[in-house]
């Protein structure tokens, strides 16, 4: 019998072996979506399978399972949050997840998942969804299998949803969606009828490319954005991923017509980045070192892009370095241009959403989601039910798909039950952020002098740190003392629209 020292230090080095074939798979993925020539799909397609096979295999290996069994009858594992307890819980809930799926199926997933990204790019481009629509097809296919592989779950979408916020149900969603719904059609309703326009002209005009590269630059470094640990790149969709514990990759695409997509985009993928260049180095390819969900990600990513990067204390110290950057805003105030980037208004893509409109935008996808994976909705008919549900929630109607149901990556690469993560991390973040207010004294002072330390040594601290010690919605309690609420997020949003609009 191995003492527990020993299966302690076996499991911790066959967890970072796995981990290494997974940020191997992160660096052809990163290659595939920012320089893979278009008939290389293929073949990157195969190696990415054979990759996600060798971890499967690894995963679900008796020599692991034998590991495991043997730490969790050696008696208490001590606290739940301790090192060992936190490892060994989180490594047997992977093992079980994996073990439910056949080899063959994660390799066909991983190589499916390669093609369909390369078919989106096509499809998007020349607005072609029915050249598209047969890979889209396959996918929903193996996604069907995947949740019937991982069930059975109260809805097949749960198992889906798993994957990427542990512990939360399509039931859960629901509810929260149920509570911003009616509010925030509300809040857009009464802003489309103010008197006071929004200034949201001021973001569009002549943007050159490299100003806005230069500029975006520049609040990296500000915020700590560690550029010895991580790159800024472009990409057809804006990402940000995670090839080793020092090197994090942000991607972005620039639009010289608009100022909002590529700034914009940045702060919120260095959210993403700072968390990740946050998490413990000590305990990388580990649960301990590992982020908690995709949520508790985006609400890093959406902290830094709306609570800060849209705050007006942080133009108070980035309006001169717009305006030396960008001479067509010289004469603009610093109302002005908070009013001018937090403009209001329905649109069709996401990723450009403001923040009250966002929300809308994921709702839509999460009922669409959900249906096409329980074979509610036809494939072929998805185009047409997104451009209803676009007119229901928002008014407008897509004049192609490209502006439509093509422009989002995710059902693509098969992250379905990914879009609900947003509108959890719009949450977690203006609770958060509300806490960080509380506990850091006056942060606007602080943002308004250009010093973003304080505020992101309390998310190292409270956050980072922590790796996956908790589940998403125990870590907001802990943090912040209350359960998940939708209240501090339609404070957040009361407050601006009666800022910029006077409603
Ligand atoms: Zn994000």
């Amino acid at each position: 019998m191995p003492t527990r020292e020993k299966s302690y230090a076996a499991l911790l080095a066959e967890l970072r072996e796995i981990s290494l074939l997974s940020y191997t798979g992160q660096v052809l993925s990163w290659d595939e979506q920012t320089q893979l020539p278009r008939k290389a799909a293929d073949f990157r397609g195969d190696q990415l399978s054979l990759l996600a096979r060798l971890a499967h295999e690894r995963l679900t290996s008796d020599r692991l399972s034998d590991t495991l069994g043997a730490l969790e009858s050696s008696g208490s594992l001590g606290a739940e949050d301790s090192d060992l307890a936190v490892n060994v819980r989180q490594a047997r809930r992977s093992v079980n997840r994996a073990k439910k799926m056949p080899s063959d199926l994660v390799a066909e997933l991983a190589r499916v998942g390669v093609v369909a990204q390369q078919a989106w790019v096509q499809a998007r481009k020349a607005s072609d969804f029915p050249s598209f629509a047969p890979v889209l097809e396959q996918m929903f296919g193996l996604k069907r299998q995947q949740a019937a592989c991982l069930g059975p779950t109260a809805h097949p979408y749960d198992a889906l949803l798993d994957e990427y916020e542990p512990d939360e149900t399509a039931l859960g969603v629901s509810a929260v969606f149920e509570s911003l719904r009616a509010p925030l059609v509300d809040l857009v309703g009464r802003i489309a009828g103010s008197a006071r326009k929004g200034r949201g002209e001021l973001v569009t005009g002549d943007y050159p490319r490299a100003a806005q590269e230069a500029l975006a630059r520049e609040a990296l470094v500000a915020i700590g954005f560690d550029f010895d640990r991580g790159r800024l790149d472009v990409s057809a969709h804006p990402f940000c991923t995670h090839l080793g514990p020092s090197d994090t990759r942000i991607t972005t695409r620039y639009n010289e017509r608009r100022f909002n997509d590529a700034f914009f985009g940045v702060m919120h993928e260095a959210g993403h980045g700072l968390y990740q260049q946050g998490l413990p180095t000590e305990h990388f390819g580990t649960p301990c070192g590992d982020h908690v969900s995709m949520g508790i990600h985006e609400s890093q990513s959406r902290l830094w892009e709306n609570f800060v990067g849209r705050r007006r204390s942080f133009w108070i110290h980035f309006l001169p370095r717009l305006q030396a950057a960008f001479p067509g805003t010289r004469g603009v105030s610093v109302d002005d241009w908070y009013r001018a980037v937090n403009h209001v208004e329905p649109s069709l893509i996401r990723v450009e959403a403001d923040e009250t409109t966002y929300n809308l935008h994921v709702l839509l996808r999460f009922e669409l989601e959900k249906e096409l994976l329980t074979g509610n909705l036809a494939v072929r008919d998805l185009p047409g039910a997104w451009n209803a549900k676009m007119k229901a929630y928002l008014g407008l109607t897509p004049p192609d798909d490209a502006r439509g149901v093509l422009q989002d990556i995710h059902w693509a690469f098969g992250g379905v039950g990914y879009f609900p993560t947003y509108t959890l991390g719009n949450l977690y973040a203006a609770q958060f952020f509300e806490q960080a207010q509380a506990d850091l004294g006056d942060l606007d002072a602080a943002l308004a002098r250009g010093e973003f330390a304080p505020l992101l040594g309390w998310l190292r601290d409270r956050i980072h740190s922590r790796g996956q010690r908790y589940t998403a919605r125990a870590l907001v309690e802990r943090v912040t003392g209350r359960p998940l609420s939708a209240k501090p997020l339609l404070a957040h949003l009361e407050r601006k629209a009666s800022e910029v609009y006077g409603v």
